[in-house]
């Protein structure tokens, strides 16, 4: 009965990363490596994650009408996203300008752009969308009013999810919404208003206190946990050499928001969320790091 197993809200932003010998102080100019020119934004990387596994996904995001909007369009095509919902113009497309040292330390520069535009009325006008999804899930790269208007747009019998990176404190409303919260310890600790004490199983019920159906908090290596009012349960990490962390936490936020849409128990679907996030920290990149059904099953 539904079109679409995931409809990710959320940004799109073209990374430009230039590799330098050291990051410039103010006033100062270094030369860097060649530009590489990469598709991203958590919304387009949620996207081309689900897309990647085989779910039925669309994207809903603001490009511009520029060579960094098509190759956002491109990337979300070649991954199998439906881009009908991608709407173009009104800004430049959304890019961040990251320079990173030999150590791996990275000074980052955020132009939010079309972003920045995507309003309301456009969640309002994709309500097509919203009732042919399953799950929606969204971040805060796009206005929080924008959110909102999301969880206002949820057709009956559809979940949504939420990854509020960059955090911000939320509404009750955003809150009670969520099932799961998904969050890092950097993001549970913004959106608990600033102190967290103890494991993150105590992290957990003082979030689910705030709110949501249920939390979910990833802890890199280690893991993740799974909490709702009657049950915590933790998901070990897959073992892995880590090359690239970039997008981990977006690939496992779209992994779990699909497993949950097909109506896997929250533990059974951080445990497969678990292992793509691993296999994306395998590779360098963001979305060239997402991997394929395939290849999560491989042993
Ligand atoms: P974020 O990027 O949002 O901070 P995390 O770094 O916690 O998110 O990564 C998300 C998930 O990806 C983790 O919960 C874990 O399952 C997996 N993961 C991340 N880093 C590693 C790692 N080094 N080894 C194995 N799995 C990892």
């Amino acid at each position: 009965m539904y079109d679409y197993d995931l409809l990710v809200v959320g940004s799109a932003n073209a990374d430009l990363v230039i590799g330098v010998e050291r990051r410039p102080a103010a006033g100062e100019t270094v030369l860097g490596s060649d530009l590489a020119v990469h598709p991203g934004g958590k919304g387009a990387n949620q996207a081309v994650a689900a897309a990647r596994l085989g779910a039925r996904t669309a994207l809903l995001a603001r490009v511009g009408d520029d060579a960094h909007g098509r190759l956002l369009l491109d990337s979300q095509r070649a991954a199998g996203v439906d881009t009908v919902g991608v709407l173009v113009g009104g800004a430049p497309t959304g890019v961040a300008l990251i320079t990173v040292d030999p150590s791996g330390d990275n000074s980052i520069v955020v132009s939010p752009g079309a972003n920045g535009k995507l309003t309301p009325g456009d969640v309002r006008a994709a309500a097509s969308l919203f009732h042919a999804s399953r799950v929606v899930s969204a971040q805060l790269e796009i206005p929080l009013e924008t959110v909102v208007e999301v969880v206002r747009s949820l057709a009956p019998g559809s979940r949504f999810v939420l990854n509020p990176s960059p955090p911000r404190p939320l509404p009750d409303e955003v809150l009670a919404a969520c099932d799961p919260l998904i969050v890092n310890e950097h993001e549970a600790r913004v959106i608990a208003g600033g102190s967290l004490d103890g494991s993150p199983e105590d992290w957990a019920r003082a979030l689910l206190a705030l709110g949501p159906r249920s939390v979910v908090i990833t802890l890199g290596a280690e893991g993740a946990l799974v909490a709702s009012s009657d049950t915590t349960t933790r998901i070990p990490a897959v073992k892995v050499e880590a090359v690239d962390t970039t997008g981990a936490g977006d690939a496992f936020t779209a992994a779990l928001a699909w497993r949950l849409g097909l109506g896997e128990p929250a533990p059974e679907a951080a445990t497969y969320a678990a292992r793509v996030g691993a296999a994306a920290v395998t590779r360098q990149g963001a979305q060239e790091s997402f991997p394929t059904a395939e290849e999560v099953a491989a042993p």
